[in-house]
């Protein structure tokens, strides 16, 4: 076994709005080096940290929209998300828990703050990850997997020094809930301070790690602070997270896709033909219905 080494720390690029309702900094595809390509399986990471939104009677969010070729993840750390979608998925996901969408061959969806969190305003932290699908599954059937918090099981660190929730692949002996078309691990890292998180995953697997809460430092030396990403190299299997003081971390790790990629607004293809067709199944309403 052989160490993995860092090879950048990513701050936040100036925020953004998605619909009125998600104030979010891009990491994937955006910042370098963390293109598409590079990230796969992962192709886009948006990242709402920790903000105060006001009551208010109206519900942010985004209005219908379509997506097609990949997968959403939605994973909440505070506030509530309401989503609907046109294959009849939906739900409410609040701290702790993950929605996991396969849009495939297209899905019609919106994604609101819930009722209530909107009516009395309060403090918003969420992920939206884009996962990408491999040609073989794209225009596969829509699913999605609403996972609450008490259904990820988590690995316990010895010492009392926190939990590794396992949203997707596997941990030491614990399995993730979430079920993937493509090897990967996703964890969300609740990490005491001091406490030295172990991690392997095979060389080739794409890695990175987002610092949600305290800071930390990778293989015992190098700091990243809160709301900054680090990529490591495909260099090795072995690093380690040392939280500095108490810490949240989500821990991304992907076999990649080595297919060519043509990506346009929600659509995520193969080739600039698929986009072409998906545009034309959109504007001939093949997504399916869905009220806003
Ligand atoms: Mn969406």
């Amino acid at each position: 076994m052989t160490q993995r080494t860092l090879e950048a720390i990513i701050a936040p690029r100036a925020p953004h709005y998605v619909g009125d309702g998600f104030r979010v900094h891009n990491f994937i595809p955006s910042t370098q080096p963390l293109s598409m390509r590079r990230m796969s399986p992962f192709i886009l990471l948006d990242y709402n940290a920790p903000f105060y939104f006001p009551p208010s009677d109206q519900l942010r969010g985004v209005g219908v929209h379509p997506h097609r070729g990949f997968e959403t993840v939605t994973i909440a750390y505070k506030g509530r998300v309401a989503h609907r979608d046109s294959s009849g998925g939906g739900g409410i996901i609040g701290e702790g828990d993950v929605q996991w969408m396969t849009a495939a061959s297209g899905i019609l969806h919106k994604e609101y703050h819930e009722e209530n969190f909107s009516k009395t305003g309060g403090l918003f932290q969420m992920v939206q990850l884009w996962v990408n699908l491999p040609a073989r599954y794209k225009m596969s059937a829509p699913k999605y997997q609403a996972i609450a918090q008490h259904q990820i099981n988590g690995y316990q660190l010895p010492n009392n020094g926190g939990t590794v929730a396992v949203i997707a692949g596997q941990y030491a002996d614990v399995q993730g809930a979430a079920t993937t078309f493509t090897p990967m691990h996703l964890y969300n890292a609740h990490l005491k301070a001091g406490t030295v998180l172990p991690l392997s995953f095979p060389s080739h697997y794409n890695t990175a790690l987002l610092v949600v809460a305290g800071n930390i430092r990778i293989n015992g030396s190098e700091n990243v602070p809160t709301n900054h990403f680090a990529l490591l190299r495909n260099d090795g299997e072995d690093f380690s997270v040392t939280a500095n003081d108490d810490a949240l971390v989500l821990v991304l790790s992907g076999e990649p896709i080595d297919e060519p990629i043509a990506a346009q607004g929600p659509f995520v293809m193969n080739t600039p033909e698929e986009l072409a067709q998906a545009r034309r199944d959109f504007a001939m309403g093949k997504f399916g219905q869905l009220d806003d």
